[in-house]
């Protein structure tokens, strides 16, 4: 459906708070080109394609998860979503089995994640739109005629009506420092905490005593782990005979004192952490680390106590999760916010797809 007052708007960030924004407002008639430093759609709901030589020298590959685990929701709006998300086959329900001793799941024991793997949610919201992967924005420019985006020193031709940034924050604050110091002041200080994970393809244990505890998930109350996850049983990923996949994720706290360590460091810490977890040696195939700087708002201490900025005379926006302080369903809000406040500016608000439609 194209308004009459459609207008052309950039959104910056392809996770769920640019997929989001970018879905609401092509719904709404709007002329909408996403752009991305990542070669596809997710952001930090990530899976990652793991390549190995196995013992027999063939070459192996899997899938696994080392993002967000899933997501819970608590607003009734949001829930919608997720519900509708749920029917179209985007996402499955996990209710995972925890380990004896394991803290509970916050939000509840049922966990929604994307399938078949952690982008897909983001990439049926973005199947209508134009997209740029690939392309690192460094710089938005502002003149009499519109919004450009560059990225290396090289703009991009098109001329926006409007530039919706929807990246973390501390990525988001160079590019708003030239038209809204006092975001970008908000924007760099933006508390989030950093999350080293360990991920990797291992053997399943030959003989198991009958009575060994079969779990999926454990979140150790202490220790540097706060989560350890069999990947490959989760909904729709791949399980594999004598396999085990897993995916371990260290404390913030942790993972903040360790910052700056090798990952070959931080590779051995975490290694010796899940042994010890399991209560015996793990027998590798292949592991690798990655280190999250920005992987969750530090809760309930988001950047702001609105929802998200948007500057009607510039035409700039922000959102992301880190106006709410708590992940995916925060994030969701923050875009629908900003999509809501940018087409009360273009007069459409009749336009508005409400949550129900959003996935359709
Ligand atoms: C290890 C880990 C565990 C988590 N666990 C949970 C959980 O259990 N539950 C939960 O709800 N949430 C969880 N989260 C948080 C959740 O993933 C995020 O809150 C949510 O995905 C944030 O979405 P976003 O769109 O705001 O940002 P992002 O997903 O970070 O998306 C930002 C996008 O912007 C792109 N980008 C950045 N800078 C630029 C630039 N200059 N130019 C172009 N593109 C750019 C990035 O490539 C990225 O695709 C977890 C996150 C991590 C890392």
């Amino acid at each position: 459906m194209k308004t009459s007052n459609a207008q052309q708007v950039a959104v910056i960030g392809a996770g769920i708070a640019g997929a989001t924004c970018a879905r609401a407002l092509t719904q709404a008639g709007h002329a909408v080109h996403v752009f991305d430093k990542s070669r596809g759609p997710g952001g930090r709901l990530a899976t990652r394609r793991l390549e190995w030589v196995d013992r027999q020298g063939q070459a192996s590959t899997t899938r696994l998860d080392h993002g967000a685990v899933g997501f819970t929701a608590r607003s009734e709006v949001f829930q919608t979503f997720a519900d509708n998300a749920l029917h179209a086959g985007w996402v499955a329900l996990w209710s995972p089995v925890l380990a004896s001793g394991s803290l509970p799941l916050d939000g509840g024991p049922r966990l929604h994640v994307p399938v078949p793997d952690m982008p897909e949610l983001c990439r049926r919201l973005l199947d209508r739109g134009a997209v740029t992967w690939s392309y690192a924005v460094d710089g938005v420019h502002k003149s009499p005629l519109g919004w450009q985006v560059s990225t290396a020193g090289k703009r991009h031709g098109t001329l926006f009506d409007a530039v919706l940034l929807a990246v973390p924050p501390a990525q988001a604050a160079p590019l708003l420092s030239p038209y809204r110091r006092d975001w970008a002041r908000r924007a760099s200080v933006a508390p989030m905490q950093p999350c080293w994970t360990l991920m990797g393809v291992a053997s399943e244990p030959e003989h198991e005593p009958v009575d060994a505890e079969r779990w999926d998930v454990s979140r150790p109350p202490t220790g540097p782990l706060a989560w350890v996850m069999r990947n490959d049983a989760r909904p729709g990923r791949a399980r594999v005979p004598g396999q085990a996949h897993w995916v371990v994720h260290a404390r913030a706290g942790w993972s903040r004192r360790h910052l700056e360590q090798t990952p070959e460091w931080v590779q051995q810490q975490l290694q010796a952490a899940l042994a010890d977890c399991l209560g015996r040696p793990v027998d590798w195939h292949h592991r690798v680390v990655h280190r999250w700087r920005y992987a969750l708002p530090l809760a309930q201490r988001g950047a702001s106590a609105e929802p998200c900025w948007w500057d009607a005379s510039l035409g700039l926006g922000v959102c992301g999760d880190f106006f709410g302080g708590s992940g995916v369903e925060d994030a969701w809000l923050s875009a629908q916010s900003l999509a809501r406040a940018l087409l009360q500016r273009a007069g459409d608000t009749a336009a508005y797809p409400e949550a129900r439609r959003i996935v359709a």
